[in-house]
């Protein structure tokens, strides 16, 4: 394997499953597609939360209208401050993403790839709920 290709691998691993996970989902049909779904699904979706690189980690300063501009890993992670690891959660399905954009001083690169990284998250929730009522259903 390349060089480069391992090093990509190692980091955005979560984008290749959800690529994977796309060419899966036509094929569904057999019961051992929709295990290999359920599982990637899985997968992609705690990469997803818990280690996606280059995301902002956006916690609340204490001084009002500031945010953490700390790289954090995950969507539902903060950075390294303990007080900001959980403060995210609150957020996730509130929008926040959404609140990011009218922070100015936020780069924009990483707002969008914070957007991708939410959809990704929401498409991959949403996989491995079909998926698993598929498994049950199928039972
Ligand atoms: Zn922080």
């Amino acid at each position: 394997m390349a060089k480069w290709l391992e090093r990509w691998l190692r980091r955005y691993w979560g984008y290749a499953l959800l690529v994977l996970l796309i060419f899966l989902w036509p094929n569904v049909g057999d019961q051992f597609v929709i295990v290999m779904v359920l599982v990637l699904s899985i997968a992609t979706a705690s990469y997803f939360m818990f280690q996606v690189p280059g995301l902002p980690c956006g916690a609340g300063n204490r001084k009002e209208g500031t945010f953490c501009r700390n790289n954090s890993r995950g969507l539902l992670l903060g950075c390294h401050i303990y007080q900001h690891t959980w403060q995210r959660l609150k957020f996730v399905f509130l929008g926040y993403a959404f609140r990011y954009g009218w922070d100015r001083r936020q780069r924009i690169g990483q707002t969008i790839r914070e957007g991708i990284a939410t959809l990704a998250l929401i498409a991959t929730i949403g996989s491995t709920a079909i998926a698993g009522i598929a498994l049950a259903v199928k039972k």
